[in-house]
């Protein structure tokens, strides 16, 4: 989508700190981190949050998720990690393409703010 953000830093369109891509993901650091580590990971094709997943684009979110604990080792994560994706007006999406935050390298907060 040619008015996206991670569309156009996908592209390369926008510079980005890159942490791994293969064919169908991207992952990068977060321009404002909210951790010591804080990586966005995103499908290379523009779903639009996670409520748009379904059985034709699903296959993104099983790539993204079997490059997460290679994300977390290579950023040396050995203690855990936080995955989120906001979705929506009520989940506080900023970016309506979708995104799975990879937080970690301190002790995060147990509750929601
Ligand atoms: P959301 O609030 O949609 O879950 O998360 C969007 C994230 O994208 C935020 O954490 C924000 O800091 C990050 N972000 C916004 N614009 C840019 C950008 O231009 N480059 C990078 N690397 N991150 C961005
Ligand atoms: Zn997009």
């Amino acid at each position: 989508m040619s008015d996206c953000l991670f569309c156009k830093i996908i592209a390369g369109d926008i510079p980005s700190s890159k942490v791994y891509e293969d064919e169908m993901l991207y992952a990068f650091r977060d321009i404002n981190p909210m951790a010591p580590v804080h990586v966005l990971v995103v499908p290379k094709t523009h779903i639009p949050s996670a409520d748009d997943v379904n059985a034709e684009n699903s296959a993104y979110v099983a790539k993204i998720f079997e490059a997460i604990p290679k994300i977390a080792a290579s950023e040396g994560l050995t203690g855990g990690y936080r995955v989120i994706t906001n979705c929506g007006e009520d989940g506080c999406q900023s970016v309506k393409h979708l995104h799975f935050h990879i937080l970690g390298g301190k002790k995060l907060p147990d509750q929601l703010g």
